[in-house]
Order: structure tokens, then C-alpha cells, then sequence
């Protein structure tokens, strides 16, 4: 019946069919030969099945519950002790050594039936975890750091953001790839545009601030020049990218500001003063990398 349902991949009715079986053995088990055997231990390993079994099957039907089954499984174990009480064992005359080897042989299995189900738990939880923050960290579409990654990564700087340049761009005239050419072919722009800007910052923060604005944040190396000049790499770069979409050639540009770091700036304050020099670009022919 059991390898019936592993092929049904039940994994619900698979457990529960396991867990009773194993259960109804041992309850007999302990009742015919005594407690002190071991067998009532194997309570202790089902309850942990029991969640187990409820958490990877979470997105069948929920048909178990780990907490009144495991508490069901404690009563058992009280009921079998209760009833080994009242009820004599077997009258086979078992070598004082046999209780012991079987009950040592049954804590071995009932522990590595813990450690197996436990290991896996939670290195399946420790990846699941490590999953939802980084997902958490990048921005869907363009697959750079979002908002949240760069809070971060601004918080992790501590002492050292006057060693960085802050740099945002805007998409120069970008409205106009979404109204000539469709949404989907700003986001195609969009996203390769975030490749270029990636690809042309080596060690450097890239990130999405909102929409259609990038910030990158850049270590200074050598002198300040030097920096920004690495930082107008980005706007040449995608000056002079083809961008293809429907067969369609199309040409993007950039403009981008840049600032330094002010003794006491939060990151609004720092991204705001780039975006001033952003916007002295805009107004002044676009395209251009504004220090
Ligand atoms: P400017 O040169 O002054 O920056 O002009 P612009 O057209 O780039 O600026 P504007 O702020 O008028 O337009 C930005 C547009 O970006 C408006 C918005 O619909 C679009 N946009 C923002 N986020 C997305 C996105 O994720 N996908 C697409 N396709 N468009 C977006
Ligand atoms: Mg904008
Ligand atoms: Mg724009």
C-alpha cells in the first residue's frame, strides 16, 4: 500500500500510512514485550515526521497537523507505559542483555531518524532564508540592487563613504521608447541599460533608485577625476550601444551626477546633491556627466 502512494506522490497519505503502521507496531511491540525495549522511543521520531511531513507537503492539501499529532503521540507513549502497568508482558523469558542491546540499538535509530530529518530541515530552511533576502535585494526586472540592497550596502560603508563617489543618471528622454515603441521596449532598454552600467563598474555599487534612475556608488581610486572619469565610462558606454528591439536600431543616452561624500549625510541627503547635478545636466543639453 505504501509504495502505492510514493507513486501516487502523496507525500500526505504517504506519511500518515508510515507514521500508523510504525505506530501500531510499536504500540503492540511495547504492550507484548514491556517498556525498556525501546520500541516506545520510535514516538519520539514519529512526532518529528509528523512536522516534517506537514511542512513539505504545504503546498498539497494540508492534511496534517504536526502539533495534535504530536502531542496524540505523547499520549501514546504515556498510554503504553500506563498499560505495561496493568497488562503483564509476554511470559518469554528474554536475556536481561537483550533489553539492553535492543534499546540501545532503538535509541541509535530513533536518533539518527532525528539528525537526518533536523539536518535536512534546516539546512532546507537555512537556503530558503538565504533565497528570500537576496530576492529581496534585487530589483525584478533589471536584476540589479534595489533600494533596499543599496540602504545596505550604505550602512555597511561605516567609516569609509568619503572614500566613495555617489553617481545617479537619469534615461535621457526615456518616455519616448515606451510611447513610440511600446512599455515592453522601455523595459527591454531598461534592463539592458542596467547590464551596460554593470558591466562597466567593475567593483562598484549599481543599483536602481526608482523608475528610470540609476545610483552607483563608486570607490574613489587614484583622484577624484580619475573616479568620475571611470563613472563617464557608463554614459559612453551606452551612448554607443545599438540597442535592437523588433528589428528596430534605437540609441539611448544618459545623464548622470555625481557627488561626493559630506561628513554626516544620509544616503538621501548624498544622492540628493547628485541629483542636483543631475538635473544642472538635464537642463543643460543632457548626456553629460556633471561633477
Ligand atoms: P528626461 O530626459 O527629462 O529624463 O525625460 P524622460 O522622458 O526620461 O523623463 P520622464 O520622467 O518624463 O519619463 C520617465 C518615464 O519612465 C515615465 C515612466 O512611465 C517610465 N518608466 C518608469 N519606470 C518604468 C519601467 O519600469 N518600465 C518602463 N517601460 N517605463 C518606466
Ligand atoms: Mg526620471
Ligand atoms: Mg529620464
Amino acid at each position: 500500500m505504501i509504495f502505492l502512494l510514493i507513486k501516487s506522490r502523496s507525500l500526505n497519505l504517504y506519511s500518515y500510512s508510515v507514521a500508523i503502521e510504525i505506530a501500531a507496531y510499536m504500540t503492540s511491540a511495547t504492550i507484548i514485550c514491556g517498556f525498556g525495549f525501546g520500541f516506545e522511543l520510535c514516538f519520539i521520531g514519529l512526532t518529528i515526521l509528523a512536522f516534517f511531513a506537514s511542512y513539505f507537503s504545504k503546498f498539497g492539501k494540508k492534511l496534517i497537523k504536526p502539533l495534535p499529532i504530536g502531542l496524540g503521540y505523547m499520549i501514546l507513549y504515556i498510554f503504553v507505559f500506563v498499560i505495561t502497568k496493568f497488562v503483564n508482558p509476554y511470559p518469554y523469558d528474554f536475556p536481561l542483555i537483550l533489553k539492553d542491546v535492543l534499546y540501545i540499538a532503538h535509541s541509535i535509530v530513533v536518533f539518527i531518524f532525528v539528525l537526518f530529518f533536523m539536518y535536512i530541515i534546516t539546512n532546507y530552511i537555512l537556503r530558503l532564508e538565504k533565497n528570500i533576502i537576496r530576492e529581496s535585494e534585487i530589483d525584478k526586472l533589471t536584476q540589479v540592487a534595489n533600494r533596499n540592497a543599496l540602504n545596505g550596502f550604505f550602512n555597511n560603508l561605516g567609516n569609509e563613504k568619503n572614500h566613495y563617489l555617489a553617481a545617479i543618471f537619469d534615461i535621457d528622454s526615456f518616455k519616448q521608447f515606451n510611447d513610440v515603441n511600446g512599455h515592453l521596449c522601455g523595459d527591454y532598454v531598461l534592463k539592458e541599460i542596467a547590464r551596460i552600467a554593470k558591466e562597466n563598474s567593475a567593483d562598484d555599487f549599481v543599483s536602481r533608485w526608482g523608475g528610470e534612475e540609476f545610483v552607483v556608488i563608486s570607490k574613489i581610486e587614484g583622484d577624484i577625476g580619475e573616479t568620475v572619469k571611470k563613472i563617464d565610462r557608463i554614459r559612453k558606454s551606452i551612448e554607443e550601444f545599438e540597442f535592437v528591439y523588433e528589428r528596430k536600431v534605437l540609441h539611448s543616452t544618459i545623464t548622470v551626477g555625481v557627488s561626493e561624500y559630506y561628513e554626516n549625510d544620509n544616503l538621501d541627503q548624498w544622492i540628493l546633491r547628485a541629483d542636483k547635478k543631475l538635473y544642472f545636466g538635464k537642463n543643460s543639453g543632457k548626456n553629460k556627466t556633471v561633477f
